[in-house]
């Protein structure tokens, strides 16, 4: 007997055995939690649903399998094929206000709430701080993992402490946001230890007092637009709007939003590319100079491709998509060529945003 069959076999017991304590499944299909809706299959799959829960994981379940991976919303991850060993869902729920006053709150929020919800739910309150990262899906606990961003603001700008369970030792740990090294779609959670904690909570610092994000992109124009007096909620609902223009509805395309990081440039690279392409869009950051993927992908004449139910969408080079049944090893092979593409044409390298799962 092989020791992957021994190991399942011990599983088969502490299934039964613990039951009541943890919701521990085999062969689930991962269809509906991954937003690329690659239908690829578990061979276990456990959710957890509270703090106890997630130690008893760590400490009694994990040590028996060979294999793991952490899921939320799976709008970040692209399924090569089946996954072999257990699949840990993020399913804890609930908010609690740990301090308000007359200029703002902290708040802590369990890791499985969804995150275009929790926008929501602070604008309603009116809390400031993430309503220009409306609808981005997913669940709050992967916010920290890419430190989200978009339209100017990055969610590093509002957590202030991420705690989380210690899949080695199953204990408690708590990570300040200084100690979190967030950095563009990057943490220590993303780099430096992937799958080494299982998030179970972010505590978000929101203030009250009017402090708007209105610079990037066409927010101003789209409020303007609408005639709405500036406030939380009509920037999160121009944000919606402008979002639903140019990203598709994952209800019904699959995809997982922009697939490669924007790259960063240093300044001698930076004139050599805009001697030959003066047009060429960038944003001047610390380190060098940003040039939107987007923009590099299009130059090589991909938006639009589609091979079979695979390909980049039509508004949006940066953003590959899944017609109908697409395997994520095609999603993945054309994401390869592209990256060639524009190495080849423009010397710069993309990287992926996406979590890749072999
Ligand atoms: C249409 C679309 C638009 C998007 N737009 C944006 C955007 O504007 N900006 C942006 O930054 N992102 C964007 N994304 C990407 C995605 O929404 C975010 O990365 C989101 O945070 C992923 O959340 P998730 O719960 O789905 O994560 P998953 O895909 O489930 O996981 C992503 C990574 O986080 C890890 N992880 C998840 N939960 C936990 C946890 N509790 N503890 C530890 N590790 C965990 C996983 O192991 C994995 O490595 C977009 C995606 C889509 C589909």
């Amino acid at each position: 007997m092989s020791m992957i069959s021994l190991k399942h076999e011990y599983s088969d017991q502490l299934t039964n055995n613990m039951k009541s304590q943890i919701d521990l499944r085999n062969n689930i299909s991962l269809k509906e939690y991954n937003t690329f809706k690659i239908s690829a299959r578990a061979a276990w799959f456990a959710r957890v649903g509270n703090p106890g829960q997630a130690k008893f994981l760590a400490k009694e379940i994990l040590p028996q399998y060979d294999r793991f991976l952490i899921l939320g919303g799976g709008s970040n991850t692209l399924f090569a094929k089946s996954f072999d060993g257990l699949v840990v869902h993020m399913a804890m729920k609930g908010k609690e206000v740990l301090h308000e006053d007359a200029t703002g709150c902290r708040l802590r929020v369990a890791a499985g709430e969804d995150w275009p919800e929790f926008v929501d739910y602070c604008v309603s309150k009116g809390w400031g701080g993430v309503e220009n990262l409306a609808l981005i899906p997913g669940q709050v606990g992967a916010s920290p993992v890419q430190n989200i961003g978009a339209y100017g603001r990055e969610v590093k700008d509002v957590i202030e402490e991420v705690h989380a369970i210690d899949l080695k030792t199953g204990e408690e740990v708590s990570f300040k946001n200084e100690e979190c090294h967030f950095a563009y779609r990057d943490s220590l959670f993303k780099s430096e230890k992937n799958d080494r904690y299982l998030i179970t909570f972010v505590d978000f610092k929101l203030h009250k007092e009017d402090e708007f994000h209105l610079d990037y992109g066409s927010i101003r124009d789209e409020i303007r637009k609408s005639k709405e007096a500036v406030s939380y909620q009509s920037i999160a609902e121009a944000v919606k709007r402008i979002r639903r223009s140019k990203l598709p509805d994952v209800g019904e395309l699959g995809s997982v939003g922009s697939f490669f990081k924007n790259p960063v440039i240093n300044e001698d690279d930076f004139e050599l590319l805009r001697e030959q392409h003066p047009d060429v869009p960038f944003f001047k950051v610390l380190d060098g100079y940003k040039i939107p993927a987007g923009w590099l992908i299009d130059q090589c004449g991909w938006k639009g491709y589609r091979e079979k139910d695979y390909g980049v969408y039509p508004h949006q080079a940066l953003v590959l998509v899944n017609y109908g049944n697409a395997t994520g090893k095609e999603i993945y092979a054309l994401s390869e060529k592209i990256r060639e593409d524009v190495h080849s044409r423009f010397g710069i390298h993309l990287h992926r945003e996406v979590t890749f799962v072999e």
